[in-house]
């Protein structure tokens, strides 16, 4: 299962924008991109990537930029595209509605953890269950009437005892439901994209694969 594990704020900064990739650091003056709001690399300071810039330029950004936010590597970037537009629905949601279900971002939107990365790992390590099993895959997609769960000893642990406190304050996306008592969620219905916030124009993404 490859991931990309080089530093994630050059990625931000990459696109000139916050990405919201390490949680709390995020929405502190700590964040790169409050510090240093140029691309990274020797040029960056120069403004020579800050010209006009083409189509296809700006096609590969709105895609890298998905990519990046999801944590999700080309190879399985483009197969969630593939299936997408073998679907019968509007194939820009229809990536977003993918990306939106894997097991890692509903464990972050349901607030288990600070930032998709911590998710992604959370899972790996076996905190959750799917339907009362045991599910480590970060990709998995879930459905409708899914109901993820905090497994039994981890919920002792100081980790999740905060979270626990935590998530009781906070609601999650609509499409989703919260029980903060049992540390547990459930996918209502699969996300429109009205319902689906993440900064992207899916339809750049849609044009970059059509060329
Ligand atoms: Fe991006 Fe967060 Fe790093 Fe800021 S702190 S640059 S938003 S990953």
């Amino acid at each position: 299962m490859a991931r990309y594990i080089g530093p994630v704020c050059v990625l931000c900064r990459r696109e000139g924008e916050k990405l919201y990739l390490k949680g709390d650091r995020c929405f502190s003056p700590k964040c790169a991109i409050e510090r240093r709001n140029y691309p990274p690399g020797p040029h960056g300071q120069s403004g020579s990537f800050r010209r006009k810039i083409s189509d296809y330029a700006t096609q590969l950004r709105e895609k890298q930029k998905a990519r990046r936010i999801y944590g999700v590597l080309e190879r399985q970037f483009r197969r969630y595209f593939k299936e997408a537009s073998r679907t019968t629905g509007v194939t820009g949601a229809q990536l977003l509605q993918y990306l939106e279900t894997r097991f890692d971002n509903v464990v972050y939107r349901l607030g288990f953890a600070a930032s998709r990365k911590q998710a992604r790992q959370l899972v790996l390590h076996g905190h959750f269950l799917v339907n009362g099993k045991k599910a480590t895959v970060p990709s998995y997609l879930l459905k409708q009437g899914d109901v993820i769960s905090v497994v039994e000893p981890s919920r002792k642990s100081p980790y999740f005892q905060a979270i626990a406190k935590e998530v009781a304050h906070r609601s999650t996306v609509e499409w989703l439901s919260l029980d903060a008592q049992n540390m547990s969620g459930s996918i209502i219905s699969l996300p429109s994209r009205k319902q689906i916030d993440t900064p992207l124009k899916e339809q750049l993404i849609v044009e970059y694969y059509s060329r």
